[in-house]
């Protein structure tokens, strides 16, 4: 066999024009001349993006007795965010260039150029670490402003007129709504601790420099899980999700050498909190966070109920006592999972591009190609293979008679399988089956090929 020299992705730009080049993201409002943190999904990357957002579902809502869905609202009532702390406290540090006006996360600053965390650190400190350190502009080299609280919430009005009265925030994650919905769950599933509430959908945070692609963007998608426990078992559950959570990326096609768990510092924490650590991806830039485990307490249906004044409590009926149940949290965001999925398998080789993603992931499983257009016999058997396939498999079907680009363009999408037909299925009544990574060909009797693929891309 020819060896192949495969190359991986260089930088998060040649992602990003490939990704746009093979239908799988484009920059929002381009014809507008676009939005910085905004992106659209195109053909490939919202069939890759769902079958992530499934892939996610399936793992940790339909193979387990113990967690239930939900899908809620994103346009928020503002007492929601206030008895979260979110009005108060969802911030990050800003500076701004006193000459050019450019505005900069202090934090990102100090972590970029002085290799510092600055996480907790009273915003004095960080002005004075930026200053003593003569950090300064990023675009223009001038002056910075003192460091200043940013919140980074969307703010809206719900009717007609905008007043202070009628506020709504666009949510920031999808948790909190989770636990407004605990006691509605719980009642109408019957669900006894420990249980898990999940959802996957939009949240909203006007980040200050949304950057790196589909890292750090302004609109996005979480998956988000609640575990909901007896106070005491935190440590168990805790450790439990974190194994759960590292070994479904890896379960995924991600290798173990490219994810790693950080631990938050105590600084980092927030003060409810009683562990986090986030799941890193490696990306080209470096480590970046894709998940987070988080051992919240009780704090968050506690505040709730303090704020509503609705007993949000559990009463166990064994033990005949009633408290606050804890929270173990995991939350994944989904464009920051896509982004590790696909700089995973991007490859370049010698003479093509290649996503080497799990079949499971692959926007398309099966490609179907008569090897010539103009043969009326071949055309008609590949669309009758293309038909019957079409009930089991998302499959492709191709009439160009080109088949070198064809298996190019599917190779480029991650489609794990092609199909020809030639002059000899047409007596032999069977196909040449096309490997996606070893490009090696086998051929599969046409009343054997679906059973074959299904065995393939389990
Ligand atoms: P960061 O420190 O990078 O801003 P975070 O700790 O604030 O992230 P969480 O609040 O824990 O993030 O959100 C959970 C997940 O949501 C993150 O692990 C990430 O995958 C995703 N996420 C958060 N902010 C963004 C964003 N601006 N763009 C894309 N995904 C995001």
């Amino acid at each position: 066999m020819r060896l192949q020299i495969v190359q991986p992705i260089k930088s998060i730009d040649e992602l990003a024009s490939f990704c746009k080049r093979a239908g799988f993201v484009f920059p929002s409002f381009e014809i507008y001349g676009g939005m910085a943190g905004f992106y659209d999904y195109g053909p490939r990357g919202v069939e890759l993006k769902n079958n992530i957002k499934a892939a996610w579902w399936k793992s940790i809502v339909q193979d387990r007795e113990d967690v239930v869905g939900i899908d809620a609202v994103t346009v928020n009532h503002p007492k929601v965010w206030e008895a979260s702390g979110h009005v108060a406290s969802f911030t990050d540090p800003l500076v701004d260039c006193k000459s050019c006006k450019s505005r900069f996360r202090a934090d990102h600053l100090a972590k970029d150029i002085l290799n510092v965390d600055v996480a907790g650190m009273p915003l004095e400190e960080v002005t004075t670490l930026l200053r003593n350190k003569n950090v300064r502009c990023q675009k223009c080299k001038g002056e910075l402003t003192e460091a200043r609280k940013y919140n980074l919430m969307f703010k809206t009005h719900v009717g007609p007129i905008e007043s202070d009265e009628n506020v709504a925030y666009l949510r920031p994650e999808t948790a909190q709504l989770i636990y407004l919905n605990f006691k509605l769950v719980q009642d109408s599933a019957r669900l006894k601790l420990p249980f898990g509430i999940a959802q996957i959908g939009r949240a909203y945070r006007n980040e200050i420099a949304p950057r790196d692609f589909l890292f750090r963007v302004r609109e996005f998608e979480q998956m988000e899980m609640q575990y909901f426990i007896k106070p005491g078992d935190n440590k168990k559950f805790f450790e439990q999700w974190k194994k759960e959570r590292m070994n479904w990326y890896l379960s995924l096609g991600i290798k173990k050498e490219n994810l790693r768990f950080r631990e938050h510092i105590k600084t980092e924490l927030a003060h409810y909190a009683k562990a986090a650590v986030d799941i890193e991806y490696k990306f080209p830039w470096g480590w970046g966070e894709i998940e987070g485990v988080h051992d919240r307490g009780n704090w968050d249906l506690s505040q709730h109920s303090k704020v509503s004044g609705k007993d949000l409590s559990y009463f166990d009926d064994e033990k005949k006592t009633r408290f606050v149940p804890n929270i173990i949290e995991v939350s994944a965001g989904v464009d920051r999972t896509f982004l590790a999925f696909m700089c995973e398998a991007y490859a370049t080789e010698a003479e093509r591009i290649v996503l080497k993603l799990n079949p499971k992931l692959s926007p398309i499983k099966v490609a179907v190609f008569p090897l010539v257009k103009n043969d009326n016999r071949i055309v008609k058997f590949a669309g009758n293979v293309f038909s019957d396939l079409k009930k089991k498999f998302v499959v492709y079907y191709d009439k160009s008679g080109n088949i070198g680009k064809s298996y190019r363009r599917q190779d480029e999408i991650g489609t794990p399988f092609c199909i020809t037909v030639d002059f000899d299925s047409l007596k032999k009544k069977d196909v040449t089956v096309r490997d996606r990574d070893t490009m090696k060909q086998k051929r599969v009797k046409v009343k054997e090929l679906a059973g074959y693929l299904e065995k393939q891309l389990q």
